[in-house]
């Protein structure tokens, strides 16, 4: 079946685009496999998808060979977590050339920093009540993958010491709480550089989403922007129209490009691959014109 071509530019057509360029599965914290993951995107009417777990491509041969049944593009990804000034920043990489170079060893530190971080984590959340806390969290995942923080919402509700998992991160793991463990992740400039060092694309992920001023928000995509950093995730799921229109002249007065994406985690909840809002009619140029991605991901399957 012939696929209909992404637009070269945001016209402001209120009609969904057939791309999401970040979710996740089960090679992270998503709830489905990659293959079921991706077969919903098919379903759902998608084109063209990047599967960006976190820290992992663990998912990606999965979900390329699921992709190639459906009869869509899959463009190879991760979610690196870094820091910068102290706070948490999300970074995903679109790597259309695969794992290479720097990224390999970055990527081993990553999963190395993962690992010690969560035995932090869990006798940060022994002290408020959470015993065995590892085992506990383990559980909830289900599987050997590395554990992240959702883990350990989910065994402080499956304790019965917070009714909900957005209360579990209110409280304990949220950013600033006890849980919020960050020390041990790269430099966001470094996860930008092993990116760049393996022919992708670094985007910074869901720039409104940090609880930042304008202000602060505008000194990261500097920063970003100066470590090589080529693009920002204009829309990440459903957001407020306004904020999209002046995030997307922050990009453009940086000159970044945009990605979008719904940050897909589980189904039942209000996002689904490729449910994401509207992108306004903007100058800023799309990710997949990007000339690292647009043989890619214009290619068709
Ligand atoms: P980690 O990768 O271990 O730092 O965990 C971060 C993940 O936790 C994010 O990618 C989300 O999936 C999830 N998360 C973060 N904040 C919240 C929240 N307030 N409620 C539910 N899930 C959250
Ligand atoms: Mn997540
Ligand atoms: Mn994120
Ligand atoms: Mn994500």
């Amino acid at each position: 079946m012939p696929m209909p071509p992404l637009p070269v530019r945001f016209e402001g057509d209120p009609e969904p685009l057939r791309i999401d360029l970040h979710m996740h599965s089960t090679a992270s914290d998503g709830a489905l496999s990659p293959a079921r993951a991706v077969a919903l995107g098919a379903s759902r009417g998608l084109t063209h998808m990047a599967l960006t777990d976190h820290d992992t491509l663990d998912g990606v041969a999965e979900a390329a060979s699921a992709a190639r049944r459906e009869g869509l593009v899959l463009m190879p990804g991760a979610e690196l977590s870094t820091q910068w000034r102290g706070m948490g920043i999300h970074v995903v990489g679109l790597l259309p050339e695969g794992v290479r170079g720097e990224l390999v060893e970055g990527l081993g530190a990553l999963a190395v920093a993962r690992e010690k971080r969560a035995a932090t984590i869990a006798s940060r959340m022994e002290r408020v009540g959470l015993h065995d806390a590892l085992a506990r969290a383990r559980e909830q995942a289900g599987s050997e993958r590395p554990l992240g923080r959702p883990d350990f919402a989910r065994a402080l509700v499956a304790a019965g010491l917070v009714p909900d998992v957005a209360t579990a991160f209110r409280k304990h793991l949220g950013a600033g709480k006890p849980g919020d463990v960050k020390a041990l992740w790269p430099a966001m400039a470094e996860a930008v550089r092993w990116i760049l060092a393996a022919g992708g694309v670094a985007v910074l992920a869901h720039p409104v989403r940090y609880s930042l001023t304008r202000r602060k928000r505008g000194l990261l995509l500097d920063d970003f922007a100066a470590a090589g950093g080529q693009a920002a995730e204009l829309v990440s799921g459903f957001q407020n129209p306004d904020v999209t229109r002046d995030l997307s002249r922050q990009l453009q007065e940086r000159g970044l490009y945009a990605s979008l994406g719904s940050d897909f985690h589980f189904p039942g909840g209000h996002l689904a691959p490729g449910s994401m809002s509207p992108v306004p009619r903007t100058a800023t140029p799309p990710v997949w014109t990007h000339p690292r991605l647009a043989p890619r991901l214009n290619a068709g399957a």
